[in-house]
């Protein structure tokens, strides 16, 4: 078969993922009657509210109750949004689609959709690797986020975790400790923080209310203070306390005292999971996403035959097409959209 004769592709600047003639994924497109939201993050919820408007919404019950929290008052009565079981088989149009976990973060899944021919197509979304399950498909979009060979860590999670742990403990000796990071990874630090640290923790209303969800689902997090709040300008003016700023909440601009932690991979160096900027200025390479070579494996357990990278997440799409053709001997793409967001765009 002509390899780019697999209808899939990534199709507008904002990167809606086309999965068949049934199912656009992560964005707008006209057409398909059916839009799977892989999960919450920014830069795959473009066209949503068109999309709520046109097409069945298919997502899972972590990313509805999320997206509930973040967005819209009206989702919870609307009809034409359906809540999948991990795993479960549903049909739109001529297709079949089923969701998989891809350990991103809540909610979030890889897509398959088995086309009338039998023909399997899958989108990979943001995901973690290693992975309990790979979908298994003949033609694949990948994310594209560090497909570039020099994004290799060297080093595991539960390292970066454990990292964390230690310089969060020597910092708040010293004074507040004020943590930025993405959806997902913030909610594991504060797991990591109720479990080991125990300190008060003072967060936004709305993360708040974010968080409510992830100790749904079983995420230990301790009880957050809502700042502003009374207790919380007790607890500001007491010194003793971490602060996190998730998406969305405004980020500190001057900090009086104290340190700041970021959690992210994206600026890390390849054998160090903490950078240190300043005395009180540190990264910590806490990521949920695969690197160069959990993508690599990741594509191979899906047994793709065919492979198109996403060239609107990741400036590394064309680096990430080269890779897969040479390494794996597999034939890869980039998307035909090109990325409107420019080189520097974040990982989200
Ligand atoms: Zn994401
Ligand atoms: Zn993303």
């Amino acid at each position: 078969m002509d390899m780019m004769s697999f209808p899939i592709d990534v199709v507008n600047p904002s990167g809606a993922v086309i999965l068949g003639p049934d199912v656009v994924c992560d964005g707008f497109a006209d057409g398909p009657s059916g839009r799977v939201q892989t999960h919450i993050h920014k830069d795959h919820m473009d066209g949503f509210e068109t999309s709520k408007g046109l097409q069945q919404i298919i997502l899972t019950e972590p990313t509805r109750q999320l997206l509930i929290a973040e967005y819209d008052a009206d989702l919870p009565y609307r009809t034409n949004i359906l809540a999948l079981r991990e795993f479960e088989r549903y049909a739109i149009g001529s297709s079949h689609v089923t969701l998989i976990s891809n350990g991103h973060m809540l909610g979030s899944v890889q897509v398959l959709v088995e086309l009338k021919d039998g023909m399997r197509v899958g989108y990979s979304g943001d995901f973690f690797w290693p992975l309990d399950n790979a979908i298994e498909v003949d033609a694949l979009v990948v994310d594209s986020t560090y497909g570039s060979p020099d994004s290799v860590r060297e080093f595991s999670q539960g390292e970066c975790e454990e990292r964390f742990a230690v310089l969060l403990r020597r910092l708040l000796a010293r004074g507040p400790v004020h943590i930025r990071a993405h959806r997902g990874t913030l909610q594991r630090a504060l797991q990591i923080i109720s479990d080991d640290v125990g300190c008060p923790i003072v967060a936004s209303k709305r993360l708040n209310e974010e968080v409510a969800v992830y100790r749904n689902f079983g995420y230990g997090i301790q009880p957050l203070i809502t700042h502003p709040s009374e207790t919380a300008k007790t607890v500001l003016a007491d010194g003793y306390y971490v602060r996190v700023y998730g998406t969305g909440d405004k980020n500190p601009v001057d900090l009086q005292s104290g340190s700041s932690i970021k959690l992210s991979a994206f600026f890390s160096r390849r054998d160090k999971p903490v950078l240190e900027h300043s005395e009180r200025s540190y990264c910590v390479a806490m990521s949920n996403h695969a690197d160069f070579f959990g993508t690599l494996d990741y594509i191979q357990a899906t047994g793709a035959r065919f492979v198109v990278t996403d060239n609107v997440r990741g400036p590394q799409a064309c680096r990430l097409a080269f890779e897969i053709q040479r390494r794996l001997g597999v034939e890869a793409r980039p998307s035909s959209e090109m990325a409107s967001r420019g080189w520097g765009a974040r990982p989200g």
